[in-house]
């Protein structure tokens, strides 16, 4: 049985959406993370076995592609704009670009599990059929 045979029919922005959450692709009710980065081997609540999805790298170059854009202009107003000590604006700009990661990276890992899941995009580190 190949991974189409199990995919329903549903719009691929639902399932999408369900990665971004942090919920199981197919059926929205498990978590799809066991721990903060770490996929569960199958969902909770469907069976529906999530662990051998490998989103490798691709999430955290998309989060440094999200948040680089984001910080930039706070680098800018922090130089151009503030009178703060070169210290404080270093340490705002790091805890910022921090808590920015922590947030954004366990969603974009999500969405790359869930339309890895759809076998819409494909998985490169798979072995050939
Ligand atoms: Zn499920």
């Amino acid at each position: 049985m190949s991974d189409q045979d199990t995919i329903p029919d549903e719009p691929i922005s639902r399932i999408a959406l369900r990665g971004l959450m942090g919920r199981c692709p197919a059926c929205g009710d498990g978590p799809l993370f066991a721990r903060y980065l770490t996929p569960i081997a199958t969902c909770e609540a469907c069976g529906e076995p999530l662990g051998h999805i490998r989103a490798d790298d691709g999430p955290a170059w998309l989060t440094i592609l999200v948040i680089g854009p984001m910080l930039v202009p706070v680098v800018f107003a922090l130089i151009m704009w503030s009178a703060l000590p070169v210290w404080i604006s270093m340490a705002i700009l790091f805890t910022l670009g921090i808590a920015l990661v922590l947030l954004v990276l366990p969603r974009v890992k999500g969405l790359f599990i869930a339309l890895l899941w759809t076998g819409k995009i494909k998985d490169i580190t798979a072995p050939p059929d």
